[in-house]
């Protein structure tokens, strides 16, 4: 399962998201013959389109965000003449592989994990379509000369990160037979070779057993510093962090002269840097390449292992990932400690609401409806009429600061407002008076 082809292997990128603008409300009047002056007959606007995004469980890699950095979703159309309501903007549905977490760039918080099969999530709405003056003919007003704007687009600099969805990971120094483990127990196909950072990617792979198997990753290049962002290995960090059991893989035969036990301290100090929840996590440990030593250097090594891990509560395994002996206890000893944990995957919570942006995509809208006439509009104005008392002197104060604070007014006086002019909200009307 070479899922990745020659592509080179991105887990992380960084892209503008836009949805569509609401289409502006237009002004116009019915012409008829014999009709001296026709009524108000401007469209509404069309909604602007959703920005959404989409798992594609045939997409492994986040690759594609290298090449295009702009997703905008389709403005909405124009109200015009007789009536005519503008075309609605189309949705941009942007794919991404399953386990991609969407970051907001400035605060790092997550607006959505893409950890679902087929989710779904509309991430920046599309504006709503203004109305057009037809629906603003009152009594007073039979001529209204203006229509209401359509709604702002959403924007966002958001940051893609794959986290790849495994029950386990297997971590160890380079070289110690990662790969040479996966390839053994699982239908993967990674690179072995005698070299540092040979696996310049995490590879995936399911191990089958009896009554259900799980799913392994090999977390490629952790080594001393690593989570520091030195070397290769915190690249690949960030994978361990849905696996729930770690398989801690070692040289037990130190081909490469190192001490098995400081390897794994090493690892270990590493991931808890990372992530001290990481180093938490039930652990095994896998004591490799047993093939190469004898009975009593294998008996005086566990010995050791044993002596320090099983301690802190970790269990070790002899097991030779070339000739296959161990692994199977192995592997059914680590689904038997899955089993003892929560099924639930690891999810990452929601942090980031686009309301508590300063901008909040047009927490309300100003605009000029006919000559003495101005409409303030907006979620958070609804809200704010809803909870405050403005019979009472102090919530009407209240609500004049908010007006006041929040730039309402300045906007309207950047219209054009006079004295005596009239402000309408949701139903209230106010006479304006500085
Ligand atoms: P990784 O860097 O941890 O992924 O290690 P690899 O799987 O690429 O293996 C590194 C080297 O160790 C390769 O030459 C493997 O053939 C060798 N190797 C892996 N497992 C064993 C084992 O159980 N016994 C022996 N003798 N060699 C092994
Ligand atoms: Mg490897």
């Amino acid at each position: 399962m070479d899922w990745l082809g020659d592509k080179m292997f991105a887990d992380r990128a960084e892209i503008y998201i836009r949805s569509g603008k609401g289409g502006d409300g237009h002004v116009s009047f019915r012409r008829e013959l014999y009709v001296p002056a026709g009524g108000p007959d401007g469209g509404d606007g069309g909604k602007g389109g959703d920005l959404i995004f989409e798992v594609d469980e045939g997409l492994n890699t986040l690759s594609d965000f290298r090449y295009r950095r702009k997703y905008m979703a389709e403005n909405g159309e124009n109200g015009g003449k007789k009536r005519c309501t503008g075309k609605d903007g189309a949705d941009l549905v942007v794919k991404v592989p399953l386990g991609t977490i969407i970051r907001e760039k400035e605060t790092g918080k997550v607006i959505a994990d893409m950890s679902q099969p087929n989710q779904r999530e509309v991430i920046l709405k599309g504006g709503r379509g203004g109305k057009g003056n037809q629906h603003y003919a009152t009594a007073t007003m039979q001529v209204p000369k203006y229509a209401q704007p359509g709604q702002k687009a959403q924007e966002l600099t958001v940051i893609l990160e794959l986290k790849l969805i495994a029950d386990v990971g297997l971590v160890g120094f380079p070289n110690v037979g990662k790969s040479t483990l996966l390839s053994r127990v699982t239908n993967a196909k990674p690179k072995i070779a005698n070299y540092h950072f040979t696996t310049l990617r995490p590879n995936l792979g399911v191990v089958d057993l009896e009554g259900g198997g799980f799913v392994i990753a090999d977390i490629p290049g952790l080594i001393e510093g690593a989570s520091q962002g030195l070397g290769l290995g915190h690249e690949f960090l960030r994978h361990i962090e849905r696996t729930k059991v770690i398989i801690h893989l070692v040289d037990a035969a130190s081909t490469e002269g190192r001490d098995p036990i400081e390897d794994i301290n090493k690892i270990n100090a590493e991931l808890a840097a990372y992530n001290p929840e990481i180093a938490k996590r039930p652990q095994v440990i896998a004591a490799n390449k047993i093939d190469v030593l004898m009975e009593d250097e294998v008996e005086s090594v566990l010995q050791k292992l044993n002596d320090t891990f099983k301690p802190q509560g970790i269990d070790v395994f002899p097991i030779s990932a070339v000739s296959g002996k161990g692994v199977k206890e192995l592997l059914y000893h680590v689904k038997g400690m899955l089993k003892n944990l929560d099924q639930e995957p690891i999810v990452f919570e929601r942090e980031f609401f686009l309301e508590d942006m300063a901008y909040s995509n047009e927490p309300y809208s100003v605009w000029k409806e006919d000559e003495t006439t101005y409409v303030v509009e907006g979620p958070r104005i609804e809200r704010m009429l809803g909870y405050t008392n403005l019979e009472s002197e102090k919530g009407f104060e209240f609500f004049q600061n908010f007006l006041k604070n929040n730039g309402i007014l300045d906007e309207l006086e950047a219209l054009g407002i006079q004295e005596g002019d009239t402000v309408r909200m949701y139903g209230l009307q106010f006479d304006y008076y500085k």
